[in-house]
């Protein structure tokens, strides 16, 4: 078994700045690299205010949450940022090109060894496996957002990733304080979002073809399975925008008319209202 000590993090946005931050907080010396300074600044700040978090949300130290951070590392140059690398984790845009170009130049650059592992939501790692040159020793490792709160890692293997690589990236995820959750088989959306966007789907279903209200398909939802959330209210914590995009995006590709009734509705009535979910203090319920 191979226990990573460092580890680089590719893209220091929204996920890249919280991967790292809480890697870097469980102990692992951390590089983050980003496409030059500007980026690279940017994600000091998100990682400063991280800082707060840690302290507000898990009771971290002023010493605890400042030694996370002499622990991390800024970096634009891939070749230096990956030059001790035992594991790479890839957190840049959900462009499928960028990526593409990413791993090509990762794949000549990085030490022979190091392990690659994709933060993808939506795409899938066989899609990238042959650009890396390293198919067996890539993966996606999938964190939610607010990871030190939400602290699943989804570990996903492709037809060609190493049995012991998959082992070795689930006992990492464990070691950064996640609840590491094996996927032996590509699954578009993972675990989660397989389940979750059905529900989401037939809940706003039921609701624009008018059988029932938000608040009686939550209630029917929580009262029967012992949820503590219903659709709607987990749809207020996406945000009404999200929900709006995807739904739009589907009446204009296939001209559902159902999809479109509810993409009107959503902008009308929410959107437009500002009730944009928990975010605002209003989507389908008031907070
Ligand atoms: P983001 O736009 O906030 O951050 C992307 C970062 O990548 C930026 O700092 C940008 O400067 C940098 N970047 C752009 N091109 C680059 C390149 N060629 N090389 C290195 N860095 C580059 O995006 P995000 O929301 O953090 O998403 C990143 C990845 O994480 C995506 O694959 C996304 O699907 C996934 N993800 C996002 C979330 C989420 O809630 N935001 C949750 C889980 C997974």
């Amino acid at each position: 078994m191979e226990s990573y000590q460092k580890v680089t993090v590719a893209g220091g946005g929204v996920l890249g700045s919280q991967i790292a931050y809480q890697t870097a907080f469980k102990g692992f010396d951390v590089v983050v690299y980003d496409i030059n300074e500007d980026a690279l600044n940017q994600a000091k700040q998100r990682i400063t205010k991280l800082k707060d978090r840690y302290k507000t949300d898990l009771d971290a130290t002023q010493a605890q949450v400042d030694a996370a951070f002499e622990r991390m590392d800024f970096q634009s140059d891939l070749k230096q940022a990956v030059v001790e690398a035992d594991l790479v984790i890839e957190a840049i845009p959900e462009v499928v090109n960028i990526k593409n170009a990413f791993y090509q130049e990762l794949g000549q650059v990085a030490p022979e060894d190091t392990i690659f592992a994709t933060n993808t939501s939506t795409l899938l790692p066989s899609q990238f496996a042959e650009v890396t040159g390293r198919p067996e020793k890539f993966l996606a490792l999938h964190f939610a957002n607010e990871i030190w709160l939400n602290n699943t890692a989804e570990v996903m293997k492709h037809e060609q990733t190493d049995e012991q690589v998959f082992e070795d990236v689930l006992a990492f995820a464990k070691q950064i304080g996640m609840i590491a959750l094996p996927l032996h088989k590509e699954q578009p959306g993972y675990i989660l979002n397989s389940l979750l966007v059905p529900l989401l789907d037939a809940a706003q279903g039921l609701f624009i073809k008018g059988v029932a209200d938000p608040e009686t398909i939550d209630k029917t939802w929580m009262a029967a399975t012992g949820s503590p959330k219903g659709p709607f209210a987990i749809l207020d914590i996406v945000g009404i925008t999200t929900a709006y995009n995807i739904v739009k995006q589907k009446a204009d590709k296939t001209g559902d008319q159902g999809a479109a009734k509810l993409a009107e509705l959503l902008k009308k009535e929410y959107i437009d209202k500002n009730k944009l979910g928990t975010a605002t203090g209003e989507g389908f319920y008031k907070y």
